[in-house]
């Protein structure tokens, strides 16, 4: 059989309500050209994230409703822990209500203002907690990240000659820890094979510097190496996954990831001293150790979710509908970043619309066109959300200009991909008179949220 079906039937639906181009331009007119500033139920096809907006289980429901909401020492918590356990096998773990208060919890600790963290590319929230906290955010991807056509199959890597360098220029003094994105969700989506992990590992370890996974896209990842990496093929994905965090010495995870939950998250590490100075402020802003801001019932289906999310059938199906959306818009000319990621679709509005400088934001000009003509939306990473130096208050141009289209995890159809293809298409006919923008008003930290805009 060819065709690769959703491995799952639905039970439950959720209405679309479809709108009309004139009603769109009203609509977005009034959010200030801000997707984030839309109502959801305005957009057709919501790709802005793949964050929290899984479609969760029969049996992650049924695990909801065993959550045990005691304080302290909740079944839940247990059942969780052992999860995590399990699969990322780190000794220390600690629950927080979403992968930005581990980072924040982290961050807080270990890094000051002479901290340089090094990444193969950091996440906004990530960049914006460790800018928070006094340090500088270094990324440092791979040459081959730089191609956008070729099809190198790890172009999440870490740059393995500039990370030697820098430890060897900063040391251990500078750089309280290292830190690899999995799969890279800034820089395309593209995962990280073993080999480079492997490497990063015995670099921090020769160095006495920490390593830390940024774990959201674990199963993902995995799954890449299981059919790109040489030597991997009849590897259970599981073991993958086990792999990798054995390398490492801690991670922060984002649950509305590769977990399918809607909220929730978790901080790693094996050093226990370091997990002590964690748990006071885990106290003091997230909750219990036990719970760490969330309810029992959100561990449950955490504990559910990291399972499902490691079904092979699953992680096939998902990467091969990602590479579906991709494969069209290559053939049909549409820059996109290549290879495939799993998560989501990039298209690069550097090459989208070469007539709008990287200052004049072409990422923010092409989600805005996107959801004008078909009501989908996406989400600029460029020069928007890299965001000023907030030292200095000057705009850096961002290294890509990309528009992400997140896929949910089991919410789409194919026909819904169908429909997104025509879209992306028919503003793609029209790209030579798509005008660039400017920025009205905008916060200091992670400004792309909140930015208001308007056409230039
Ligand atoms: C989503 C995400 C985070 C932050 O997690 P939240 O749960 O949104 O706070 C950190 N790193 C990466 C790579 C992510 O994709």
């Amino acid at each position: 059989m060819k065709t690769i079906i959703e491995p799952f039937k639905i039970k439950m639906v959720e209405p679309i309500q479809l709108t009309t181009m004139e009603q769109r331009d009203t609509l977005i007119r009034n959010a200030h050209y801000n997707p984030f500033l839309l109502s959801a139920e305005d957009v057709i096809i919501d790709l802005l994230t793949d964050s929290g907006t899984s479609a969760m289980s029969a049996n992650a429901w049924g695990a909801m409703m065993r959550g045990d909401e005691s304080y302290a020492g909740a079944r839940s918590w247990y059942r969780f822990r052992d999860t995590v356990k399990d699969i990322f096998g780190f000794e220390q773990i600690m629950p927080t209500h979403q992968g930005r208060a581990a980072e924040r919890i982290l961050f807080s600790v270990m890094v000051n203002p002479d901290s340089i963290v090094p990444n193969n590319t950091h996440f906004d929230t990530t960049r914006a907690n460790i800018e928070y906290a006094g340090g500088a955010a270094l990324d440092i991807p791979c040459a081959e990240a730089d191609d956008l056509d070729s099809d190198f199959p790890f172009k999440g890597n870490i740059d393995l000659d500039a990370l030697k360098k820098l430890v060897a220029k900063e040391g251990p003094e500078h750089i309280p820890l290292i830190m690899v994105t999995v799969t890279n969700n800034s820089g395309g989506g593209q995962p990280v094979s073993m080999a480079n992990i492997r490497s990063i590992s015995r670099i921090a370890k020769d160095a006495g510097i920490p390593f830390y996974i940024d774990a959201c896209r674990f199963a993902e990842n995995a799954h890449f190496i299981k059919r790109r990496e040489p030597g991997y093929e009849n590897t259970p994905t599981i073991d993958i996954a086990r792999e990798m965090f054995s390398y490492a010495d801690g991670c922060t995870m984002s649950a509305k990831k590769d977990a399918f939950a809607n909220i929730g998250g978790f901080l790693c590490t094996n050093d226990a001293g370091l997990a002590q100075q964690e748990r006071n402020l885990l106290i003091l802003t997230e909750g219990f150790p036990t719970y760490g801001g969330l309810a029992g019932r959100d561990l449950d289906a955490i504990a559910v979710g990291l399972r499902e999310i490691l079904d092979e059938d699953y992680l096939d199906y998902r990467l091969t509908s990602t590479r579906y959306v991709v494969q069209h818009l290559r053939s049909a000319g549409v820059p996109v970043v290549a290879p495939a990621g799993g998560h989501a679709v990039y298209l690069d509005a550097r090459r989208f619309l070469p007539h709008i400088e990287p200052l004049q934001y072409p990422g923010q000009s092409l989600s805005v066109e996107l959801y004008r003509e078909a009501g989908i939306r996406g989400v600029e990473i460029g020069s928007v959300m890299a965001g000023a130096d907030p030292r200095t208050g000057e705009e850096r141009p961002a290294r890509l200009e990309l528009v992400r289209l997140a896929i949910p995890r089991r919410v789409y159809t194919q026909s819904h991909m169908d429909y997104v293809l025509e879209g992306i298409n028919l503003v793609w006919q029209r790209r030579d008179g798509i005008r660039g923008m400017r920025i009205e008003k905008a916060p200091k930290f992670l400004r792309h949220f909140t930015a208001e805009f308007e056409w230039i």
